[in-house]
């Protein structure tokens, strides 16, 4: 279980992204947060991995706070998957799955033996697996993101507009491939959007948020829809209220 507490984070320039946000977000489920431009869903997220550190407040995992661990270790313990991939472009798809599991010191041929399985796991061709990020589509690039997200076989995996860059058609199609990984793994999934019909799809609990992270519903994605809980909600799922 990860857990918000009155968690706010002001920028040096002053820019208030997330003020005074709690919330429980419940172990093996997937909790999507969703809102427009700069409501604050990338900050809240990467406070989970000590991306980025609350100016207040604290982020627990199953009881212990984020801020009581060492950040480069607890960012290997958490999968992170992000828009564009985020792939290196010297580093073959095997080696960018790989990667974590050299760092925490697992052999070339292990660390290649785990990639190729993780490939399976994404429904990626074992032939595309000596290939370099620019010789893939962008539906190939993040399947292998998702796959380096997973290498350490982590409890947490965030993710961060992972389906934003590729078509609609793709899109549906990794959709559809990661409710069948969540169905498998029982990860607990935290993910970012601003496309409100992809939080309903993928939600068990969806988290609508305004400026500054500030919560104006959560709940699971028929709860919304049927009672939306003002106006903004609304107007932003199309439904009449
Ligand atoms: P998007 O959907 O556009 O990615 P978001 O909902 O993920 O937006 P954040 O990236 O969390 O929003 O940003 C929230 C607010 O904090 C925005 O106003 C943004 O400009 C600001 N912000 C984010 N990172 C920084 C930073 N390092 N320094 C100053 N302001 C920042």
């Amino acid at each position: 279980m990860i857990e918000f507490r009155s968690v706010s984070k002001r920028f040096p320039d002053g820019t208030l992204a997330v003020d005074d946000f709690s919330l429980v977000l419940p172990a093996r489920q997937t909790t999507v947060f969703v809102g427009s431009s700069g409501s604050g869903k990338t900050t809240l997220l990467r406070m989970i991995n000590r991306m980025v550190d609350p100016t207040s407040g604290d982020v627990e995992i199953d009881g212990e706070s984020v801020l009581s661990r060492d950040p480069v270790k607890l960012r290997r313990s958490i999968g992170y998957v992000m828009q564009n991939s985020g792939l290196m472009p010297h580093f073959t798809v095997l080696e960018n799955v790989g990667t974590v599991l050299r760092l925490d010191g697992a052999s070339k041929k292990d660390a290649e033996a785990r990639s190729r399985e993780l490939l399976d796991v994404v429904g990626l061709d074992q032939s595309l697996a000596e290939r370099y990020p620019s010789q893939l589509s962008g539906g190939q690039q993040q399947r292998v993101g998702v796959a380096r997200g997973l290498a350490a076989d982590p409890n947490i995996l965030l993710m961060d507009e992972p389906f934003g860059a590729v078509d609609p058609i793709v899109r549906a199609d990794l959709q559809q491939e990661l409710i069948r990984l969540q169905r498998e793994l029982d990860k607990t999934v935290v993910f970012v959007t601003h496309d409100i019909d992809e939080a309903f799809l993928l939600g068990d609990q969806v988290v609508i948020l305004d400026k500054s992270a500030r919560m104006v519903q959560s709940g699971t994605p028929s709860e919304i829809m049927e009672q939306p809980a003002n106006d903004f909600v609304a107007a932003f799922i199309g439904a009449d209220k």
